[in-house]
């Protein structure tokens, strides 16, 4: 357990008013948020603080760092702005559940540990997807990788393949133009999903390689990656072409197992909510990139994890004002001023 409040002064707790299920840009807003309007907050991480984002190596669309900016550097300037209001952060395995209890607080169990909050903001990000090819498991680690940030470097001077045509796979694929001699870019289409500056950059980078309507059958090699296998989806003729690395940017799958059942989820498993942040459970609010119809950009998610704190801050509110008009004493209730411990 490691506390986000460099002074100490933020005591690890039991009970908090807030708890944010994950670290992201999105769960980071709403920690500072619901921490600097002095809620008591702690903040649940599986990963690295910053999610996806912490991975990425350039960051040039988020407003106030014209020079642009490392996925992780920001991370750790959010966290040590949640960390200046009070905000605890605890590197969990993993939620395992959440279930309200009768005075209408959640309890959040980890693998590691337990705990109680009035109100929960669930941001639990996105992961890679994986594209399920034979090989694709097998040589994770050994030539397979989704993190071009992390694994680039090993691939100085070889040639390495990147599966897959949105924002992710051009950009990554740039970032892996700098060490590798020929970066490959197979695409199931003959047209990039990715925005147009990205794709501008991606054809005037000389060490990039585009090969359309490719579909990937699988990755060989004996030990390690040498080589992946494509079709051609037009005309149904059999590739191989010889690489050391392969990088797969087929999209992201949210991080809401924990959630089914619990609380709405759409059929690609990302969490419903109103214009309010609200789940279909009260005091279940969610931000960040597993919320449906969100925009996946930084400045989309930091703009949520603002509201849904203002939000849960209201809904908190909201029920000291209720407890307050129904004359709950002051020792049984959960009023914001009794949570001391
Ligand atoms: P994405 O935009 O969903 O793109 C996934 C790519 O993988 C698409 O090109 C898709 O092909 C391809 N794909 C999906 N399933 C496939 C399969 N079974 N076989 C082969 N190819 C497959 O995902 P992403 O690039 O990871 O980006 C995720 C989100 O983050 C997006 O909203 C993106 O805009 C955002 N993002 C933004 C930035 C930025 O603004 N700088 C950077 C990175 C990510 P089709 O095109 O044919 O569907």
């Amino acid at each position: 357990m490691s506390a986000l409040d460099p002074a100490g002064e933020g005591a690890p707790r039991d009970l908090y008013d807030v708890a944010v299920v994950g670290a992201g840009p999105g769960g980071m807003t709403a920690a500072i948020y619901a921490s600097r309007a002095r809620l008591s907050t702690v903040v649940l991480e599986r990963n690295t603080a910053g999610g996806i984002m912490a991975v990425t190596e350039r960051i040039e669309n988020y407003p106030g760092f014209p020079e642009g900016i490392t996925g992780f550097e920001l991370a750790e300037k959010m966290k040590q702005q949640a960390g200046q209001f009070g905000a605890d952060l605890r590197e969990i395995t993993g939620v395992l559940a959440l279930e309200q209890r009768d005075d209408g607080a959640w309890r959040v169990t980890t693998d590691d540990d337990t705990l109680t909050a009035r109100a929960v903001i669930l941001s639990p990000g996105v992961e890679a997807r994986k594209l399920g090819v034979p090989g694709e498991a097998e040589f994770m680690g050994r030539g397979v990788s989704y993190c071009a940030t992390c694994d680039g470097p090993l691939y100085r001077d070889k040639e390495v393949v990147v599966i897959g045509g949105g924002n992710a796979a051009v950009e990554e694929g740039m970032f892996l133009a700098r060490f590798a001699t020929t970066v490959h870019v197979v695409h199931r289409r003959d047209e990039l999903r990715a925005t147009a500056i990205a794709q501008e950059r991606a054809f005037s980078q000389p060490n990039m390689h585009f090969i359309w309507n490719g579909r990937v059958r699988r990755i060989v090699g004996e030990t390690k990656v040498e080589a992946v296998d494509y079709d051609d989806v037009l005309d149904g003729s059999a590739h191989t072409l010889p690489v050391s690395g392969v990088f797969f940017y087929v999209g992201q799958l949210p991080q809401t197992e924990f959630l089914r059942g619990l609380v709405e989820l759409d059929e690609g498993g990302y969490i419903v909510t109103d214009t309010h942040l609200r789940t279909s459970r009260p005091g279940l609010f969610a931000c960040g990139d597993a919320r449906a119809g969100l925009i996946k950009q930084i400045a989309n998610a930091v703009g949520e994890g603002a509201l849904a704190a203002i939000e849960a801050e209201r809904y908190l509110d909201a029920l000291d004002f209720a407890a307050r008009q129904a004359g709950a004493s002051t020792e049984t209730s959960l009023r914001r001023d009794t949570w001391t411990q």
